[in-house]
């Protein structure tokens, strides 16, 4: 969409022509603390305004030591190391690398329908080919089960040494799919009987999206390691981060032997660094956590009350505000258009007609998920009101019920 934003705040962008503009999308889960807060915008001035040093490669600054920590205390259980990057794939990357390294391993094992980044280590977890086809061959050794199934994993597990299993906790692109409660820590106990490192990947899910500050603290699960990114330093600068354990991080620098095992030019950069610690006070200060689960819950119930009775609404889910819509199109419009079942047309055609109405007739904001063209992803930044969620609620019924018709 070519549209051009003026000024962006909270939960609303302002169009260059004054069209407000409701985010339910959040950059894909990047404005956790709401766009430009200010709080954060005055970190990052300021610390453009100190003159200190920005990126100074030959030494670590004291910020990415209290970053560090800061996030060890918020994700719990043994997580006490982090490497700092720029993007989610990075650190994806890191975790590959590290795990392989600690467990002397090279298999790895994701799930189906995940989402983990587009650079290569990242994109042979992915197990839909629509990403990789055209670029050559990925990582060897990488095996896909189906999300939220147990025996598929005891028995792949099993079967040959995996270095790690990397999960998302509820995944995002696959279409908000949240497995069984259970699911996560049985995962972790099986990884346990069989030496592979749990990998979690909370890049989407991470910094109070779904409520508590990672996604993996509703099912008490103790990974080894958890990457983060994207709302990691409030939408403004790129930040990056993979936390891991002490005998991780202490095992992979002793076999190596050596000083250097891992870096990123930009990973430790002053104004990451600064921008990531002023989010975290943010989502403090603001309780932007419990937010996130009481007005979720709001929001569900709201547009379930909406958009019941609808064919082409199958189902409302989701935890805190990472939430989606599954769409079944109505057989009826399919029929009209000439289709025997909408199976036969794009299904993402179908999904992108209700992105586009809702921008254009309702001025909100959002996309469908990247591997899942099906479910359409309710995500605003924590900051919304109850009157945005209402707005969107509004726009939501609207255009089901046109399309309905
Ligand atoms: N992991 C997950 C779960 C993601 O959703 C994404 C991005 N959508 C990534 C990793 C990759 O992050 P980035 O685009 O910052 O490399």
């Amino acid at each position: 969409m070519n549209v051009r934003y003026a000024r962006c705040q909270g939960a609303e962008l302002i169009t260059e022509d004054g069209r407000r503009i409701l985010d339910f999308l959040s950059g894909y889960c990047v404005h956790n603390a709401g766009h430009n807060h200010p709080d954060i915008v005055a970190a990052v001035k300021s610390e453009l305004d100190r003159n200190g040093p920005g990126m100074l490669q030959s030494h670590v600054p004291e910020m990415a030591g209290t970053l560090a920590q800061e996030l060890c205390r918020r994700a719990g259980g043994r997580l006490a190391k982090a490497l700092f990057c720029s993007s989610g794939s990075e650190g994806v990357e890191a975790a590959i690398k590290f795990a392989r390294a600690h467990t002397r391993r090279n298999a790895l094992l994701s799930a189906d329908g995940a989402f983990h980044g587009l650079t290569c280590g990242a994109l042979s977890l992915m197990s839909d080919p629509f990403w990789s086809e055209g670029f050559g061959p990925m990582l060897a050794d990488v095996e896909h089960v189906p999300f939220g199934d147990l025996e598929g994993l005891a028995a792949q597990l099993s079967s040959r040494r995996f270095a790690a299993l990397v999960l998302e906790p509820i995944q995002g692109e696959g279409g908000i799919r949240i497995p069984e409660p259970s699911y996560l820590k049985s995962a972790q106990e099986l990884c346990r009987r069989y030496g592979t490192l749990l990998v979690l990947d909370e890049v989407q899910t991470g910094l109070h999206r779904t409520g508590p500050f990672l996604a993996s603290h509703h099912y008490a699960v103790d990974p080894d390691m958890v990457v983060l990114a994207k709302a990691l330093s409030g939408g403004l600068v790129p930040t990056g981060a993979l936390l891991m354990t002490d005998d991780i991080y202490g095992s992979v620098f002793n076999s190596l032997k050596r000083s250097i095992v891992h870096t990123s030019t930009f990973g430790e950069n002053g104004l990451s660094m600064r921008a990531a610690l002023a989010t975290l006070g943010v989502l403090d200060r603001e309780h932007l956590g419990e937010q996130s689960a009481s007005l979720g819950a709001v929001l569900r119930d709201r547009l379930r009350a909406r958009l019941s009775g609808y064919e082409m609404v199958k189902e409302v889910r989701g935890m805190g505000l990472m939430n989606g819509i599954e769409f079944a199109p109505p057989r009826r419009m399919a029929l009209r258009l000439g289709f025997e079942s909408f199976k036969a047309i794009h299904a993402g055609m179908f999904g992108q007609i209700v992105v586009m109405r809702l921008f254009r007739d309702h001025g909100v904001l959002t996309q469908m998920c990247g591997n899942n063209f099906m479910v359409l992803k309710a995500a605003p930044p924590l900051v919304v009101d109850e009157a945005q969620i209402d707005t969107f609620v509004e726009a939501m019924g609207a255009v089901v019920e046109l399309m309905h018709t």
